[in-house]
């Protein structure tokens, strides 16, 4: 294998940020931090537990009660807003640089999702600025109008894959929107998370706004969804996860955002343009390394076809190039964690007798150590195998034919996630037909995971409870506050005055 590349200026430790300071746990307990290519560990990060969290909720509290940032016009914190995405584009390859070391991702794909965390700030710095209630008037009787607020501090606790976009998907908005912040980023991967607190100082943020605690999901995460003060979480992660959580946030009932896991179907009918089809089932699964909640991971095709895309699509799974995460060439890098590595290896082994193996099987030729996992294409699956219905979130896929549309509906629906779908077809009715049906957030027709940050985004089922995106996101971290009042005489009616 080609020689590993280290990022100059990597940190030993990496640290909380609470109230504008680095700082260490309370306690000074800390956990290993790997890199997924040796697997060796390259950092150790503070394990904050309750004490930690109460510090940062602490400080986002003053800061929320306190402070300028939730008093700022619009405006001017869109103007900070802005700062903080130009800071982000500038360094875009350096983010890029350190992602790819952390999570083993592809370095073209890094890029691509630096550069998406600073399109998320720019858009809601834009959107917090345009963002305006309506007044309702009764002529001569009544003025209503909607008094937003935002909510306080908000409990952001983010997934491995892809750290820094997911982290900014809930900080752009949370901050657009007036509420300060603590945030629990993911313990696979914490390296890029301390570079916010740098670009936040520098953009003029407040001390106390942003707070960042590191740690585990069982201790520091727990912390943040159960604490009194902390009146909403967002969180992305495994729909086991949210389970956990929402039933510890019923004790405060917090609000709740989730997005969740996903088994997203592809579904390619004999009237598609294949060569299309082709291209973006496979990126849709194995690109960010098959590490994406979106993945479309369940491939339903068409009988007509089904020979010709299998061979097809198999013949190019094989070409995909494997490599060093930091090679431009490199299309699919190491998976995160030696323990996710098993999990993944462990559902190739169940799929060896689920299904036909076409393509990849394990780890790839000429890779001794590092967490690499071939692309992998299992036909022939049938609906009850373990490998169409649980989520393996690698370079998996299965596949599975189909004849009618009717089958084609029923096996889409067919598994307890609905994050997102994919059709193929040349047929208008036959694809709306089959969006409004189909049990997912999000619908992709003739087109890869391409996202408009206006849309909603989020799934249905287990894989997710409300939906950001666009004035969505604003709605979720501000309390809409009804005023209303009256012109002119008063309509009471008079009761005890007879
Ligand atoms: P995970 O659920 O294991 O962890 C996510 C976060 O939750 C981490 O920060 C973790 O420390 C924390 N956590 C774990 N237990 C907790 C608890 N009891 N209380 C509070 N916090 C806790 O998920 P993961 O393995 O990091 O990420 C992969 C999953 O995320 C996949 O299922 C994937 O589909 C999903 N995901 C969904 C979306 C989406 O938008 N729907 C996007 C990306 C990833």
């Amino acid at each position: 294998m080609a020689t590993h590349h280290i990022p100059d200026g990597l940190p030993s430790s990496i640290r909380h940020y609470i109230d504008g300071r680095f700082v260490d746990s309370v306690d000074g307990d800390t956990f290993d931090v790997l890199d997924p290519v040796s697997n060796e560990t390259y950092a150790t990060a503070a394990a904050g537990k309750k004490a930690d969290i109460d510090l940062a909720v602490a400080a986002a509290t003053r800061a929320f009660v306190d402070g300028p940032w939730p008093r700022m016009l619009p405006r001017a914190r869109a103007r900070i807003l802005g700062r903080i995405a130009d800071a982000v584009e500038a360094q875009d390859a350096r983010l890029a640089e350190l992602e790819t070391f952390d999570t083993g991702l592809p370095i073209t794909q890094a890029l691509g999702q630096a550069q998406r965390a600073a399109e998320n700030f720019r858009f809601f710095a834009d959107l917090i600025v345009a963002q305006a209630d309506d007044a309702f008037t009764v002529p001569g009787r009544q003025l209503n109008y909607v008094h937003r607020k935002p909510i306080g501090v908000a409990g952001l606790i983010t997934p491995w894959n892809t750290p820094f976009m997911l982290e900014s998907w809930k900080l752009a908005p949370a901050l657009a929107s007036g509420c300060t912040v603590v945030l629990k980023p993911a313990e696979f991967t914490p390296l890029s998370a301390g570079l916010w607190a740098t670009i936040f100082e520098e953009a003029g943020l407040p001390p106390g706004v942003f707070n960042l605690v590191n740690g585990l999901g069982e201790e520091a995460g727990d912390a943040l969804v159960k604490h009194p003060d902390v009146p909403l979480i967002s969180f992305t992660g495994e729909s086991t996860t949210g389970r956990i959580i929402f039933a510890n946030a019923a004790e405060s009932l917090k609000g709740l955002s989730m997005e969740l896991g996903g088994k997203s179907p592809a579904v390619v009918f004999a009237d598609a343009d294949l060569d299309a089809a082709i291209d973006s089932t496979l990126f849709g699964v194995f690109s960010l390394n098959g590490e994406r909640c979106t993945a479309g991971s369940r491939i339903l095709v068409q009988r007509e076809i089904y020979d010709e895309f299998v061979e097809r699509f198999a013949e190019r799974a094989r070409r995909i190039v494997v490599g060093d995460p930091h090679d431009p060439a490199t299309e699919v890098g190491a998976l995160v964690h030696p323990e996710h590595y098993d999990k993944v290896m462990g559902y190739v082994e169940i799929g060896r007798s689920e299904g036909r193996l076409v393509a990849g099987g394990g780890r790839p030729d000429g890779f001794e150590s590092g967490n690499y996992v071939a692309p992998t294409v299992f036909a022939d699956v049938k609906p009850d195998a373990r490998i169409f219905q649980e989520e393996i979130f690698g370079p998996v896929v299965a596949i599975t034919p189909f004849g009618s549309d009717a089958e084609a509906l029923e096996l889409a629906n067919d598994t307890r996630y609905g994050l997102a779908a994919y059709l193929w077809t040349r047929d208008l009715e036959r694809a709306h037909t089959f969006a409004h049906a189909v049990e997912a957030g999000m619908v992709w027709l003739n087109s890869h995971n391409v996202r408009d940050l206006r849309t909603p985004f989020g799934g249905v089922k287990a894989s997710g409870l409300g939906q950001e995106g666009g004035y969505r996101s604003i709605d979720f971290y501000t309390d809409q506050q009804a005023v209303h009042i009256t012109v002119g005489p008063v309509h009471t009616p008079r009761f005890g005055a007879s």
